[in-house]
């Protein structure tokens, strides 16, 4: 993982110099005064934890598992956003850790929550450190000092029940491994966030990831049946059945906790058997309100493909829902792209109406289920553009953070952020958010996408760019304090899937006012007394 940008240094990009005229014409971008900085120049606190404590950590994980270098404190330096990216490509690592602490069990994890409640050291749990929404930067204020827990070494599949189609892992297993692990079952969970390549299964649990095959193998939090967390307090085993009326659902008060309850060590999930074949293809809307309508009537009436998006006519013309490209495609209207996963029919399943297939634990074929899509998607206007070649999604699908990496280096501001609403609200919510981008940061591109959808309601998922200006972290952070204000005032959801972290603490605590504040602070207050899991992130709670 690159330190100041994202990904596989090797899949790095250039804009070419037609993009580059283009958003200097359109946007005013402009190459940054100054060249980016190098890992030697970062600026980084001296390590506060004295060496005793050192010594006490290396006591409980081994001296080889505290990492003190500068290249792993960078590493661990807050997350992926692009003020995080900002801030690191202007040298700037003042939020660095003192030391990495990889645990190798739950017992060591515990043991080092117990050890860091008794010296006030603060503990941030990093997995992928991927976060978007500041989910990785603690306050020192009051500790000792901060550590980062990396969970990477805690990276097994532990069991495979396939007859409950549960499957238990530890919780540093990064998606991709936890496909290749499951493949060898003949099982998938299907959970293909735009993070797949870095972000792992306890990061997905701690902060209510959904992926970008959410509307067939649902969110992430739909998939997890059990979790064991270690808190200051004590330990926590969670999920005896895949559903209980044995008071409210725990489960779910650790779903979306981000770290600051406890630490997720295992989990439970449900499992799928893995697809025979996938394929994607593209329809075209006249309007964007014509395609959300649509939406709305596959996710009202059924069946579900496994992947439904639908692009607004600037995200269209610009080309990002072709994603691996960023170069004006020309197109009209409103693109969206559909995709399925499944089975071809056979003729006992067409003879006995797919009950089979469906005993069989198939689903309906997908050629059903793409023929039963398609007779909607026709209904409301919509056109069939193409199957989108396989390996062209699969490219596609990860490369845009690449491209976010070229466009910071040329003098562009690339961000995105989401919300949800129900379906009356969409277009309310849709136009506070542009007019707010609009309104603070003047002439940019807003591009957005409906990227989750449900029976009730759906996702929106926007990207901005912008030209830099002298400060361009102060820049964008006026921009998102604008536009959370606006998501409040229109009454959508702070966010669907990137979590609260830092960045949306207040506009979470305005979502679900004092008494809800007041709930996680006294569950903070039982399980985390010294108040050392991940301070600042999604509470004001400082113990
Ligand atoms: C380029 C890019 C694309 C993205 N696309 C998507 C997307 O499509 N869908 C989506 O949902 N998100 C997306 N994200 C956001 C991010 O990937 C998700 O929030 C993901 O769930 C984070 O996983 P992680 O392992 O990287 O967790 P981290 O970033 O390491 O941690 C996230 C939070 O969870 C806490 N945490 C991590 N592990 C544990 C644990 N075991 N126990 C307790 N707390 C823990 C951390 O302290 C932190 O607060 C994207 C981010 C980037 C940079």
């Amino acid at each position: 993982m690159r330190w100041a940008g994202w990904g596989d240094p090797a899949k790095s990009r250039e804009l070419p110099d037609q993009v580059l005229k283009l958003l200097h014409d359109l946007l005013g971008v402009r190459p940054p005064p100054a060249p980016a900085a190098t890992l030697e120049s970062v600026e980084l606190p001296p390590i506060a934890l004295p060496e005793p404590l050192l010594r006490a950590l290396a006591g409980v994980v081994g001296e080889e598992h505290v990492l003190t270098s500068r290249a792993d404190r960078v590493l661990h330096t807050r997350g992926k956003s692009t003020p995080d990216l900002l801030r690191m490509r202007a040298g700037d690592g003042s939020d660095a850790p003192d030391a990495v602490v990889l645990p190798g069990s739950h017992e060591e994890v515990a043991a080092l929550l117990r050890l860091c409640t008794t010296e006030r050291i603060a503990v941030v749990p990093f997995g992928g450190g991927t976060s978007v929404v500041g989910g990785l930067q603690a306050s020192r204020a009051g500790f000792a000092g901060v550590i980062a827990l990396d969970l990477g070494r805690l990276d097994r599949l532990r069991s495979v029940d396939t007859e409950s189609m549960v499957a238990e892992f530890e919780p540093g297993v990064r998606a991709p491994d936890a496909e290749r692990l499951l493949a060898a079952h003949g099982l998938t969970l299907g959970h293909v966030p735009q993070s797949f390549e870095y972000a792992t299964l306890g990061g997905f649990a701690a902060a209510r990831s959904s992926g970008q095959a959410s509307a067939g193998y649902g969110r992430f939090d739909d998939m997890v049946v059990g979790l064991t967390v270690a808190t200051p307090s004590g330990d926590l085993e969670l999920g005896r059945a895949p559903k209980s009326a044995a008071g409210p659902d725990l489960r779910q008060l650790l779903l979306g906790s981000e770290g600051v309850f406890g630490v997720i060590t295992s989990l439970r999930l449900r499992v799928r058997r893995a697809p025979a074949e996938r394929l994607y293809e593209r329809w075209r809307f006249a309007s964007f309100a014509e395609g959300s309508a649509a939406l709305r009537a596959i996710a009202q009436e059924g069946p579900l493909p496994v992947v439904l998006r639908l692009s607004d006519e600037n995200e269209t013309m610009v080309g990002l829902a072709k994603p691996e490209s960023i170069e004006p495609g020309g197109e009209a209207g409103c693109l969206a792209i559909v995709g399925y996963e499944g089975w071809p029919a056979t003729g006992r399943d067409v003879a006995d109406g797919w009950a089979g297939a469906v005993e069989a634990g198939r689903g309906i074929p997908l050629p059903a289920r793409r023929e039963a899509v398609a007779r909607v998607l026709a209904r409301m206007g919509g056109e069939p553009v193409g199957e989108v070649p396989g390996e062209e999604w699969e490219r596609g699908r990860f490369s845009a953070p690449y491209l976010r990496d070229a466009l910071l280096a040329a003098g562009a501001t690339v961000e995105t952020l989401e919300t949800a609403g129900f379906w009356a609200d969409l277009p309310r919510l849709y136009d506070a958010v542009r007019l707010a981008l609009l309104g603070e940061l003047g002439s940019s591109l807003v591009m957005c996408h409906i990227s989750h959808v449900y029976e009730t309601g759906a996702s929106l998922y926007f990207t901005v760019v912008t030209a830099q200006d002298d400060d361009p972290v102060a820049q964008w952070e006026r921009a998102k304090a604008a536009v959370s204000a606006a998501i409040v005032e229109a009454g959508g959801t702070i966010t669907h899937h990137h979590g609260v972290g830092r960045d949306h603490r207040d506009a979470y605590a305005a979502e679900i006012g004092p008494v809800g504040v007041a709930i996680l602070e006294a569950v903070k207050s039982r399980l985390d007394p010294a108040g050392i899991l991940n301070p600042g992130v999604l509470i004001p709670w400082t113990g």
